[in-house]
């Protein structure tokens, strides 16, 4: 490792921060990502992308993020698989410490993504990328005429719901709630949809199925009455949790993401943020990818403008 100031430290390393760093290297801007224990993002978990472009046969997630990640380093940038800890982004250099290390960075690009927030019932976990997902525009197409259902009562149940119908046999939206929280105009478009179907006050309780979903247990929570539906999809569409806890003194929105102001600027001086532990609405690798090229721009316009 060189000496440890750094133009810029990228904190995470899925899409945005890795492209992040292949814009701000090109710059000759000295870089540094804090990749975390375990790098490259929520794509480490999926399989097929179909809908990044550029590869019209589709890419493993992991083979995506290898790929950018070579990119990275191919124009200099520098990679510790450490978990960011703490920082002080109060000093100039910014300090940004790990649990074995502290760097000093002129600038500093969170990065660190949002998880999707789970049901946390049983047969959900090893069946992620087996037919529960999270993400109806990646894979709705592996559910071409196949029962699924949609957990969740928000704007993203809503759309995974309708995106799902152009695959799907049939689209059952299971809801907690008796009234919907999702936005009236998302709301109606669903219920117009002749494919799409409402179960309320309900809950799935287990994820049945050997290798993959074949079906789901589900409890109405006014009568416990539990019932089985036999669906091949479970689109889990709860919300997501962004990574922000790490971060002191930063604003975030009332839904825990990272406020914007002036493009990528956080409120804190030298802080910029990319990708979805700042965007609640779009959530695609391809877009995360975008704020980080965004991300990346403005650190470099800054940094010409110190000079
Ligand atoms: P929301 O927080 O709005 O909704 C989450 C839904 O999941 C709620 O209905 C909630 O139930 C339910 N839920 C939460 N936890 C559990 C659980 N453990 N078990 C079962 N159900 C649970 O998240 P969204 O992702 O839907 O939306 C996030 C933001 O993004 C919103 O601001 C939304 O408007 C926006 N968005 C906009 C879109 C658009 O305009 N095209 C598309 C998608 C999102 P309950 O209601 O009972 O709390």
């Amino acid at each position: 490792m060189d000496e440890k100031l750094f133009d810029v430290i990228i904190i995470g390393s899925g899409p945005s921060g890795l492209t992040a760093a292949i814009y701000t290297t090109r710059a000759n801007l000295k870089t540094l990502i804090v990749a975390g224990g375990r790098w490259g993002g929520q794509l480490m978990l999926t399989t097929l992308v179909e809908n990044f472009p550029g590869f019209p046969e589709g890419i493993q997630g992991p083979d995506l993020m290898l790929a950018m990640r070579k990119q990275a380093e191919k124009f200099g940038t520098q990679i510790v698989e450490e978990d960011f800890v703490e920082g002080d982004f109060s000093k100039s250099p910014l300090v940004v410490k790990t649990g074995s290390n502290s760097y000093e960075g002129k600038t500093v690009i969170i990065a660190t993504g949002a998880d999707t927030k789970w049901l946390d019932a049983p047969g959900e976990k090893e069946k992620i990328g087996r037919g529960v997902s999270s993400c109806a525009p990646c894979d709705a197409p592996f559910f071409r005429n196949l029962d699924v259902i949609v957990v969740g009562g928000g704007d993203s149940a809503m759309e995974e719901a309708t995106v799902l119908t152009k695959f799907a046999k049939a689209v059952n939206v299971v809801y907690r709630g008796e009234t919907l929280r999702a936005s009236q105009i998302m709301q109606e478009r669903a219920k117009k949809n002749p494919k799409i179907k409402f179960i309320f006050n309900s809950e799935v309780t287990e994820i049945l199925g050997e290798e993959k979903v074949a079906g789901v247990k589900i409890k109405n929570n006014k009568t416990n009455e539990e019932s089985q539906m036999l669906v091949q999809g479970v689109f889990v569409a709860i919300g997501h949790i962004p990574n922000t806890t790490v971060f002191k003194g930063i604003d975030l929105d009332e839904h825990g993401f990272i406020k914007v102001y002036d493009h990528t600027k956080t409120n804190l001086d030298r802080v910029y943020v990319a990708g979805d532990v700042h965007d609640n609405t779009y959530k695609q690798a391809v877009t995360a990818a975008g704020f980080g090229t965004m991300a990346a721009l403005d650190v470099e316009k800054f940094l010409r403008e110190q000079e």
